[in-house]
């Protein structure tokens, strides 16, 4: 057996030592005679895993007492949907802040559901920077203000939380949540996709301040209101067990290799090197995402002939390198350096990197 070193940008490469775990536990998990995937998530023993999990969550996060946590389902594109109708009275309005792919997406589903505002965009620029903060035009009667703190495609990150005053701040963090420290109290709600950061896709990771959860409902089924799940321990209907329990060995994981402070430092160091050896490549290989908003996470870059980019890939998946390919929206290649890709498989991919331009440079 050989895994070879992933890039993929998700669903994307899972601790290995995860994997053991979950390997090692599957016929038999922790004594229950069943795989986990084949109990109820009403027995005993899940209810224990899901509190375990959220526990967990709770410190790697630091996370304030007033916040719930969501295991849900639906990917973060449902949520891109399901959030205007949880926050938002019927008729009411919220900000957007629209910086990529994704955060375009979520201001176009949200339309069907509140008066979707871009109060602050980067489309002109192609979406190779962030709008500056004080060109924001916010209303402050807003329900909310959506932003993506990294956009997964292009690789742009805010590496600041905004300040948005007394409008609670909802972020999608599919792609970089627990990639570093993060102050959870400058939040209303945070929403992840698991299979970037966390785990298998098919679960969605939500932290949501409990006074948002007060808020009047609007006449939505029970099964869409944030309110209904977190009063049900998210268990409306039969949850994603798997992808719960993956989660939780993730989190263990996060936590037995020193927590997310170490995988702040990690990450900075990792996407340091590949940006290192992008920029001193006498353009061979080239990064035109405004330096300050480069992602730690998503590191998007072009060959300087794009006639090189089949044999790129070519070469580099011989080599034992996956998931280079870039997103069709914006071609090139992407390497991704969520917490799962260890210093040794960027490590090994400037180098092949170095080699590639000097041999066809
Ligand atoms: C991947 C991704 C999504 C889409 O997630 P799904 O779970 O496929 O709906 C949304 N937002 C961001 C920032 C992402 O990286």
């Amino acid at each position: 057996m050989s895994r070879d070193w992933n890039f993929s940008a998700g669903p994307a490469a899972l601790p290995e030592a995860v994997l053991k775990r979950a390997q090692a536990e599957l016929l038999d998990w922790n004594g229950s005679g069943a795989s986990v995937m084949e109990l109820s998530h009403r027995g005993k023993r899940f209810m224990e895993l899901a509190a375990a999990t959220e526990r967990r969550l709770r410190e790697l996060l630091g996370m304030p007492d007033n916040y719930k946590v969501l295991f849900l389902q639906g990917g973060a594109t449902q949520h891109f949907a399901q959030i205007p109708m949880n926050l938002a009275p019927e008729g009411g309005s919220a900000d957007y802040i629209v910086t990529g792919v994704f955060s375009r997406k979520a201001v176009s589903e949200a339309a069907y559901h509140v008066d979707a505002r871009i109060a602050a965009t980067s489309e002109a620029n192609d979406f190779l920077s962030l709008p500056p903060r004080e060109q924001w035009t916010l209303n402050p009667a807003a329900s909310y203000v959506h932003y993506t703190p990294n956009e997964t495609i292009r690789g742009l990150e805010f590496h600041d939380i905004p300040d948005v005053g007394d409008v609670p701040l909802v972020a999608d963090m599919s792609s970089n949540i627990l990639g570093a420290p993060l102050d959870v109290s400058r939040f209303g709600l945070i929403y992840a996709g698991a299979q970037k950061n966390i785990g298998p896709s098919g679960l969605v990771v939500m932290i949501v301040r409990e006074d948002l959860l007060a808020r009047p409902p609007r006449p939505i089924a029970k099964i869409l209101r944030y309110a209904e799940q977190a009063a049900n321990d998210s268990m409306l209907n039969t949850p994603n067990t798997w992808g719960w329990y993956l989660a939780g060995l993730t989190f263990d994981w996060l936590a037995a290799e020193g927590g997310l402070a170490v995988m702040g430092e990690r990450n900075a160091r990792k996407s340091a090197l590949l940006y290192g050896v992008i920029d001193s490549s006498n353009g061979f290989y080239r990064n035109d995402v405004e330096r300050a908003a480069r992602s730690r996470m998503n590191v998007s870059f072009v060959l300087h002939d794009s006639a090189l980019d089949a044999l790129f890939l070519t070469e580099s998946e011989a080599a034992g390198f996956i998931g280079l390919k870039g997103h069709k929206a914006v071609g090139g290649m992407r390497a991704s350096l969520y917490n799962a890709v260890p210093e040794a498989a960027v490590e090994a991919l400037v180098q092949f990197m170095r080699d590639f331009a000097a041999k066809h440079g």
